[in-house]
C-alpha cells in the first residue's frame, strides 16, 4: 500500500447553483481529495487547518474513511476557511463571493513523521508558501509530486506559487487557468510554457469536456462522462486530483500508460461529485457504483476502426 500526503484547504463552502442553494457545508480542496482518494488502497495523511467552530462530525466523517488526520491541526478560538460561489448558468463558471482566509492565513504545516517517506505528494489548492514548506519537510525526494491550484493564488502570491511550480512533476489546471497563467488561449501551447516551467506532465481540466494530459509530445485525452444529473460543479477538480494521485500511490506506477489510468479514474470520480451538493455524493459512493462507471468510460470511448 503507498503513502500519500495530501495538502489542501478543509472549509465551509457556501454554494449557489441555478438548482439551489447552501448554507456552509463541509468542502475544501483537502476534503475533496482525501475522500476521492480513500476510493483506493492508500494511506493518506490531511496536513491542514480548521477553526474550533469546524464540527467534530466532519472531523471523524474524514477519519472514519481512514484518513490520517493527526496533522489537521484545530485552532482555538479560531474560525475555518471559508468560501462563497455562485454558479452561472451553464455550470462551467462561477463567480467567487467570498474567500476568507481566517485560521489559513498563519498556518505552518507539519508533515507526520510518518509521511515524510511518502511515495506521492498532493499538494492541492492553497497558500504556494504552505505547498512549499509541505515539499521541504520530506526526507527524500516523492517518485510524484502533483499539484493543483487556481486563479486566486495566481493573482495574490504568483512569484510564490512559480517557485512551487518549478520543484513539482504534474500540474493540474482548468483551461481557464491554464491560459491566465501562461497568457496562451492554445491549450497546447500552454502546457509547452508549462513545461518550461518544471513540470514534466501537465493535465488541463475542461469541466464537462473531458481532461487533456500531456507530456513531452504525448497528448492523451480522457471524456467527461455525458450526466443526466449536474448539481454542484464544486470539488470536481480536486475530486479528479483525489483520484488520480489516490490511483497513483495505490499503484506506485508513474509511467505516461499509468498516468492515463489515473486520468480515468479521476474522471470517473469527478463525474459523481458533481451530482449531489458538496460532499454528499462522494459520502454514498460504493465499489459497485465505481466499476459500472469505469464500465460507461470504456463503452463511450472505444471504437474499432479500419485504417488503410
Ligand atoms: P474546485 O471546485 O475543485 O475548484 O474546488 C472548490 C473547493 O476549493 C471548495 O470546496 C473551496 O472550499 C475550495 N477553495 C475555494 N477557493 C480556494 C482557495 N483560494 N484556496 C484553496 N481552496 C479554495
Amino acid at each position: 500500500m503507498g503513502k500519500l500526503v495530501i495538502v489542501g484547504t478543509v472549509a465551509f463552502d457556501a454554494i449557489e447553483t441555478p438548482f439551489g442553494k447552501t448554507d456552509k457545508i463541509l468542502g475544501g480542496a483537502a476534503t475533496f481529495i482525501g475522500l476521492a482518494a480513500s476510493q483506493f488502497q492508500v494511506d493518506s495523511a490531511i496536513v491542514s487547518v480548521v477553526g474550533e467552530d469546524f464540527p467534530q462530525e466532519y472531523l471523524d466523517l474524514l477519519s472514519n474513511r481512514n484518513i490520517d488526520i493527526s496533522a489537521l491541526e484545530v485552532v482555538k478560538g479560531g474560525k475555518t476557511f471559508f468560501w462563497k460561489g455562485k454558479y452561472h448558468n451553464d455550470l462551467n463558471s462561477r463567480d467567487t463571493l467570498a474567500t476568507e482566509l481566517n485560521v489559513l492565513a498563519d498556518f505552518n504545516p507539519v508533515v507526520p513523521s510518518a509521511y515524510k517517506n511518502a511515495e506521492v505528494v498532493m499538494l492541492g489548492n492553497l497558500h504556494p508558501n504552505i505547498q512549499m514548506s509541505v515539499i521541504d519537510q520530506m526526507e527524500k525526494r516523492p517518485k510524484l509530486i502533483v499539484l493543483d491550484t487556481m486563479n486566486f493564488w495566481m493573482d495574490n502570491t504568483l512569484e510564490e506559487l512559480m517557485e512551487v511550480i518549478k520543484r513539482i512533476d504534474v500540474l493540474t489546471i482548468n483551461d481557464e487557468e491554464a491560459r491566465q497563467l501562461t497568457g496562451e488561449y492554445s491549450l497546447v501551447k500552454a502546457a509547452q510554457k508549462i513545461f518550461k516551467m518544471g513540470p514534466k506532465y501537465v493535465v488541463i481540466k475542461k469541466g464537462e469536456h473531458g481532461a487533456l494530459l500531456f507530456h513531452e509530445e504525448q497528448v492523451f485525452f480522457a471524456p467527461a462522462l455525458p450526466l443526466e444529473d449536474v448539481f454542484d460543479p464544486t470539488g470536481a477538480g480536486d475530486t479528479f486530483a483525489g483520484g488520480f494521485s489516490g490511483y497513483l500511490a495505490a499503484s506506485d506506477n508513474i509511467s505516461f500508460d499509468n498516468l492515463k489510468k489515473a486520468v480515468i479514474h479521476g474522471s470517473n470520480l469527478a463525474s459523481f461529485s458533481v451530482e449531489k451538493f458538496g460532499t454528499e455524493r462522494m459520502l454514498n459512493l460504493d465499489r459497485d457504483d465505481i466499476n459500472s462507471r469505469l464500465h460507461q468510460f470504456k463503452a463511450l470511448t472505444q471504437f474499432e476502426i479500419e485504417l488503410q
